[in-house]
């Protein structure tokens, strides 16, 4: 079956896409127009924690939507209620606003900061950021993001977001002034190539906050959920950040997203953040589902065997092709590799026949891997048996 083009020039052109159209997803598994089959390790980046079309989930939207799906957020709703007691009751945070996107997120995120500055720093507003980061792509989060030539695309860009380095604590001293109010990083730097802060460097980032008054904001957007091995990504640390950002993860595939703040630090008066679909039960009633699944006894523990035998495999393929080895957290991997061949290996993986696979390169010299989080260990020795034959292919013809 050949791919019908009739609505692709309707479509906004936004990136360049393959010729095939997903139609049917369960777990780990995708299958196209013409019924071939994909092992995913994309999950819609780092987005379907539970797989596609997780039981738990489709049965808590169809119940919802039976029910009701959105009185506006004027109005206090059940799901949205129970699933901001789960996220506090499992974190250091006390409130939570619920939003649409990772990037949605973050703005509060921002915006929360700034009036923390406004009302207790002197109208302090300057938010730390770190080359490399990403943070989304509304105005002030790309403003916040270090992408190599995000500062020009929109120009002007949103101002005070100061560049540091990751792991190099004396770059961020050195933007400290007194309009500085927050550091803001990513626990690992998932676009930039699942980069890893270090524990050490978390550490001194919240010791240099205390002595300063600044806050520290975690964007667990990528990490969070249990990407990361835990529940979220700063308990690798055992920091306590003041302002944390969800996404991705959280809604298990549907528009969720969560702004977390310490009591101390939630200083939004009325009015000042909202949103028409914010906290809308529909969404939140699958929040709920995939945080009862992640927090279910022994689905973290799976996650780390999981995560522990994809490392050891990554780092078997990296010695075989006398790679860079692997780096990551949890199932949040990276392959580092010794040439730039990531688009070729992620195209030959796609269409591999009879079955394709979906990878990512973030980078040409790098492949990233975000499975979903109940992926099955068969599963894992399956693509890393393919993805050998698949570099075979690309490096020897
Ligand atoms: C994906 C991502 C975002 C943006 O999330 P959207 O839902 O795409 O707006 C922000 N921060 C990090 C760390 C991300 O990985």
């Amino acid at each position: 079956m050949n791919f019908d083009r009739s609505g692709v020039d309707a479509l906004m052109e936004i990136t360049k896409r393959p010729e095939l159209v997903f139609v049917h997803g369960q777990g780990s598994w995708l299958e196209d127009h013409n019924g071939k089959r994909y092992l995913d390790f994309i999950q819609g980046w780092a987005v379907n924690s539970l797989g596609h079309c997780p039981p738990e989930v489709v049965k808590a939207i169809d119940e919802q939507a039976g029910q009701l799906i959105n009185p506006s957020p004027a109005f206090y709703n059940r799901p949205s209620m129970e699933l901001a007691k789960r996220l506090t009751g499992a974190s250091c945070f006390d409130r939570i606003f619920f939003a649409n996107s990772g990037a949605e997120a973050n703005e509060g995120a921002i915006k929360l900061a700034r009036k923390f500055g406004r009302v207790r720093r002197n109208g302090a507003y300057k938010i730390i950021t770190f080359d490399h980061s990403f943070h989304g792509r509304t105005l002030a989060t790309m403003s916040a993001s270090g992408k190599p030539g995000w500062d020009t695309i929109f120009a002007p860009q949103v101002e005070g977001f100061p560049k540091a380095d990751l792991n190099d604590i004396d770059s961020v001293r050195a933007l400290i002034d007194a309009q500085t109010v927050a550091i803001m990083l990513e626990p690992v730097q998932g676009e930039a190539g699942v980069i890893p802060a270090t524990v050490e460097f978390m550490q001194a980032l919240r010791k240099l906050a205390d002595e300063h008054g600044l806050l520290l904001i975690v964007d667990e957007v990528q990490t969070g959920m249990g990407r990361c091995g835990k529940l979220f990504a700063y308990e690798l640390s055992e920091v306590t950040p003041d302002i944390m950002t969800l996404g991705k993860g959280i809604g298990g595939g549907v528009p969720l997203a969560a702004l977390c703040a310490r009591e101390e630090v939630s200083v939004f008066d009325h009015g000042d953040q909202g949103g028409t679909y914010n906290g809308n039960p529909l969404m939140t009633a699958a929040g709920v589902a995939v945080f009862d699944a992640l927090t279910a006894p022994g689905f973290m523990d799976a996650v780390n065997d999981r995560a522990d035998q994809l490392s050891e495999g990554l780092l078997a393929l990296s010695r075989k092709w006398g790679m860079k080895g692997e780096r990551g957290n949890g199932l949040l991997r990276a392959l580092m590799l010794d040439r730039d061949d990531g688009p070729a290996i992620v195209d030959a993986a796609r269409d591999w026949a009879p079955e394709g696979m979906l990878l990512n390169a973030p980078r040409p010299s790098l492949l990233r891997f975000m499975p979903a989080l109940n992926v099955t260990a068969d599963e894992v020795d399956t693509m890393l048996a393919r993805l050998d034959e698949v570099i075979t292919h690309v490096r020897r013809g």
